[in-house]
């Protein structure tokens, strides 16, 4: 459990990655987020990825979100079979956190 009245982090040490973290938390503050997200549960480490150039928002379950082409925040996930990842709306993972493909080979 994280310490509530005393907390310290470290930023990204690159000027894009602040940008887009900047974005980020911008897009939080103004709730720009997908109809089904409820971000309050997100204790709102930050996360960033330098093969893919990503950064995004997580909760302590890794659930991550990032800004979409919309400029809103959607849930990025992974498919637990394929590692093919993408946006909730682009790729809607079934029960067995599969995606599409995966399941239709089954
Ligand atoms: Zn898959």
């Amino acid at each position: 459990m994280t310490n509530e009245t005393y907390f310290e982090g470290t930023l990204p040490s690159h000027r894009r990655e602040r940008d887009l973290l900047i974005e980020l938390l911008q897009a939080d503050r103004g709730n720009r987020v997908v109809d089904d997200l409820d971000l309050d549960s997100f204790t709102m480490a930050w996360g960033f990825n330098a093969n893919s150039g990503n950064v995004w928002l997580s909760d302590e379950d890794l659930n991550c979100v990032m800004l979409n082409s919309d400029d809103k925040l959607e849930n990025w996930l992974n498919c637990s079979n394929c590692s093919h990842e993408g946006f909730k709306s682009e790729m809607p993972l079934n029960d067995n956190q599969e995606c599409k493909d995966c399941e239709d080979k089954n």
